[in-house]
């Protein structure tokens, strides 16, 4: 009797929990009134939020906001609230027991004629449902603000769902820097709420944080609490700063453990939710840290810092059993320990992919698991000093989000946090692109792009996914492509059917231009420097552009599209609302600006997927090796050395000593990162210098898989590196370093040079290859020796584009030469800049030579042609399609 009185009140109360096939809940429909909203009382502050977001939206949707109510017997409803809220109130345990073995933040989505429950295992876990069911129905949050909230208006809204889901990554973290002050901060967490990222061991991140048990305060009262710094990192440490504590000092310890539980007792009083995870990792330049003779007793940097944090999860387990200790395996601290060592259960380690000490990214993710259960990727997604401001940012783009995150998974590593500022301008479809694939990295990566386009864009989808796919194929922004993204934007405006779609172009062209100026003035700036012009003439000539480009940049600032410091400008009177019409004349006037600086039509080269089935070229191409050529140098990290080799043939490298280049000002130098990324600077003999990474790409060049790490000393020189091919096949050779790849280079010497091609995306005809000239001793004076590189120019190809960055803008004669050595181009270069070269129908289909008179020269780039080049031609490989017989 009391089994039948419990049957019926369920069916009364949870519609038909166990019908097969999951029945269709409308939750509006003609001429009924809305369904209504019932928030499960208890369900915390997240599931409380979403109530009320999911009753605005549906509002907007159907016209009629539905009323939220909190008795669960009304018919027909929503039922938002936790899974264990849902059995109290209703005695059914049905959902509850579902949801038990799924991951933290789970849901369930269940359908009937009467009810559609979307209960959550935990509070968050209510939230993403929430978001997923409107994501379902068509709902989007792209960037910050409500001009990119997408929300389809329907009369009839019906949901068939029976499925419980969770995220594929515990950590989905995106840690926005600098705050822009305001309301940023609160329309950020909120984006992030609706695109469902978050985290299992709550809100706190793993972050620098010695400070917080050993401030730099004490400094002077306890000097024997801080670290012995060792300017090189291996002799014993002889100067103090205050900058780290000596993290084996007994009484610094006492400080960790003690503080650790302090700080936690006081969480557990302030929040509701049980505090799951506590940093004890070293302040950032760490440099820093300590190498007294007692820390040098116990080992590495590495082994020292975490040996504090085990000691601290070892004495935080007895009352916070359930709470990690974060570690960040970033600077000094980054290779994984010493052999024999282990982390405590409890902690976890965040392993950056910059600022790596002498180790790599790849390196550690391979190491480090060895030594420790929880393991995430501290990620860098758009970063101002590297240039996150810039539509060409280099940053990691949509296809290298889904590739790399679906390898992480793969690996079993938790999740990311992502280090990024409000650059939604350049970047902003990058970090929706991010959440996507954290909540489920196996997403195919065309449907994620076709999804942006689709729903964000409308009817002006098709010009751009031409503005967002040119700048993701790695095409720098020139003249050229500034005017093509302007074009795309034009015709964006004219094909957007929608106003909301409109005011998104609209926004974007603000962005642009603001961007558009800031070069401009860069230039101007640059240019009086040159012409060693008085600070009032620079002034004079400046005026009319920062007039301009302040009011424009706060405006994009308030748009969130470009991150500034408040501090950075000073507005002298408000900024008056973006119109229409002035995005209008902006497109009209920047598109008239970069057609008459490129002096012709905006002309579209690349971007055209090659196939990475590489050969050498048929025997005819192969013209005899040029003695005379030197070996230009190639940025570290921007190239990779391409070969073709047949089974067990042997390949040996040798390479020249490293050295430190004067990097560009928007970089910081490892100097300046006091300490971070040095390691390649200190060429101690036999110390491991930089990384060669070995990977295969298979017989078709479409695999990459990773084979082996060589290690690069200052012997290299002497001891050349061999590497003998496991079986036929492409490889290719990453030369890096854990230091910011851009400030180092390496220079491979001797024979073979084989194929090179830089900066892969997507297997574009995009080459912006990075040349220097070759190092020299201070003081030597050395005539610059001309620079030939040798690339393929595909059958059918009408036109590519060469760019020349020259060094201290002395002028450089280049030649371009087809098959048979008639010159098809010639011309002195007297400013930096891009040249389209007409490609004749009869030479196409052929190698052809670029003739450099000088290595003076700092940026030679090719678009449009396959991301190869050779220093000789014997090496070059080409499509496999392009060997065969004519
Ligand atoms: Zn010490």
């Amino acid at each position: 009797m009391v089994f039948q009185i419990f049957l019926a009140l369920l069916f009364a109360l949870a519609g038909a929990p166990f019908v097969a096939a999951s029945e269709a809940f409308f939750l509006a429909r003609d001429g009924a009134p809305p369904a209504s909203v019932i928030l499960l009382p208890g369900s915390g502050a997240p599931a409380e939020d979403a109530a009320r977001d999911l009753r605005r939206v549906l509002g907007i949707m159907s016209g009629r906001a539905p009323e939220i109510a909190d008795a669960p017997q009304r018919e027909p409803a929503v039922v938002v609230g936790l899974a264990s809220e849902w059995a109290r109130a209703t005695g059914e345990e049905g959902p509850a027991a579902r949801l038990a073995n799924a991951a933290s933040e789970s849901f369930l989505l269940l359908s009937s004629a009467k009810r559609l429950l979307v209960l959550g295992k935990d509070a968050a876990g209510v939230s993403h449902g929430v978001y997923t069911l409107l994501h379902d129905l068509g709902c989007r949050w792209f960037f910050l603000g409500r001009d990119w909230e997408v929300i389809p208006k329907k009369s009839e809204i019906e949901v068939r769902a029976d499925r419980v889901e969770g995220p594929a990554f515990r950590v989905r973290r995106l840690n926005c820097g600098a705050s822009q002050g305001g309301a940023s901060r609160a329309l950020f967490e909120e984006w992030s709420r609706r695109n469902r990222l978050g985290s299992a061991y709550g809100k706190t991140g793993i972050h620098h944080a010695y400070a917080n048990f050993v401030p730099e305060s004490l400094f002077k009262e306890h000097p024997e609490y801080f670290a012995w710094v060792s300017a090189d990192g291996k002799s014993p440490g002889n100067k103090q700063n205050g900058l780290q504590p000596c993290t084996t000092h007994p009484e610094v310890v006492k400080r960790f453990t003690e503080g650790a539980l302090s700080i936690l007792r006081g969480r557990r009083e302030r929040d509701p939710d049980p505090p799951l995870l506590l940093s004890v990792s070293p302040n950032d330049n760490t440099g820093n840290l300590c190498r007294c003779e007692r820390c040098r007793a116990v080992g590495s940097y590495t082994d020292c810092a975490l040996l504090l944090a085990n000691q601290v999860a070892e004495a935080i387990r007895g009352e916070f059993p359930r709470t990690l200790v974060g570690f960040m395996a970033y600077g000094r601290v980054s290779p994984a320990p010493s052999a024999g060592r282990e982390a405590d259960p409890n902690v976890i380690v965040s392993m950056a992919t910059a600022y790596t000490w002498n180790t790599h990214p790849l390196e550690m993710q391979l190491q480090w698991p060895k030594f420790v259960r929880h393991l995430i990727v501290r990620e860098y997604y758009s970063i101002g000093q590297w240039g996150g401001a810039r539509p060409d940012y280099e940053g990691p783009a949509i296809a290298d989000l889904s590739q790399t995150l679906k390898r992480w998974r793969a690996q079993g590593l938790e999740g990311v946090e992502a280090e990024m500022n409000h650059f939604w301008g350049s970047c902003g479809a990058r970090f929706w692109a991010a959440a996507r694939f954290l909540w489920m990295p196996d997403l195919p990566r065309e449907e994620v792009s076709d999804d942006f386009y689709t729903n964000c864009w409308g009817t002006a989808a098709v010009p751009m996914r031409r503005y967002f796919e040119r700048w993701e194929s790695g095409q720098p922004a020139s003249a050229r492509v500034m005017g093509l993204a302007f074009q795309d934007l034009a015709d964006a405006a004219r094909l957007a059917a929608d106003p909301a779609v409109r005011r998104r172009v609209d926004l974007l062209t603000l962005y642009l231009h603001g961007f558009h100026l800031q070069e401009q003035t860069a230039k101007i700036a640059e240019e009086c420097r040159r012409m060693k012009l008085s600070e009032e003439e620079t002034q004079r000539r400046l005026e009319p552009w920062c007039e301009e480009g302040n009011q424009l940049l706060y405006r994009g600032k308030d748009a969130y599209l470009v991150a500034i410091s408040p501090k950075a400008y000073r507005m002298t009177r408000p900024h008056p609302p973006f119109t229409p019409a002035e995005a209008e004349n902006l497109r009209a006037r920047d598109l008239d600006f970069y057609r008459k600086a490129v002096g012709g039509a905006l002309v579209e080269v690349g971007g055209a997927p090659v196939s990475m089935d590489l050969m050498p070229p048929r025997a005819r191409e192969r013209a005899a090796p040029s003695a005379t050529s030197a070996s230009p140098e190639f940025l570290l990290g921007k190239t990779s050395y391409l070969m073709r080799l047949k089974a067990n043939e042997e390949l040996t490298m040798s390479l020249e000593k490293p050295r430190e280049i004067e990097a560009p000002a928007s970089i910081r130098t490892p100097k300046e990162a006091r300490g971070e990324g040095e390691d390649l600077l200190e060429s101690a003999r036999g110390e491991r210098l930089g990384r060669i990474i070995v990977w295969s790409l298979g017989s078709e060049g479409r695999d990459r898989d990773f084979l082996a790490f060589h290690s690069v000393t200052s012997e290299n020189a002497a001891r050349p590196i061999r590497f003998v091919a496991p079986r036929e096949g492409l490889y290719q050779f990453d030369v890096a370093s854990g230091a910011r790849e851009k400030s180092v280079i390496f220079r491979v010497v001797g024979p073979p040079s084989r194929s090179m091609f830089a900066d892969l995306k997507n297997h574009q005809n995009i080459s912006p290859l990075e040349i220097r000239p070759p190092a020299r001793a201070k003081g030597a004076r050395r005539a610059p020796s001309p620079t030939t590189l040798y690339f393929y120019v595909p059958k059918g190809t009408t036109r590519f584009a060469l760019q020349l960055r020259r060094f201290k803008n002395a002028p450089v004669d280049f030649t371009l030469s087809a098959r048979g050595g008639q010159v098809i181009h010639e011309e002195r270069a007297t400013r930096d800049s891009e040249w389209i070269i007409p490609v004749p129908t009869e030479r196409s289909d052929a190698v052809w030579k670029l003739w450099i008179g000088t290595d003076q020269i700092s940026r030679v780039g090719l678009d449009g042609v396959p991301p190869c080049v050779a220093v000789d031609p014997s090496d070059l490989l080409v499509p496999r399609a392009a060997t065969a017989a004519p």
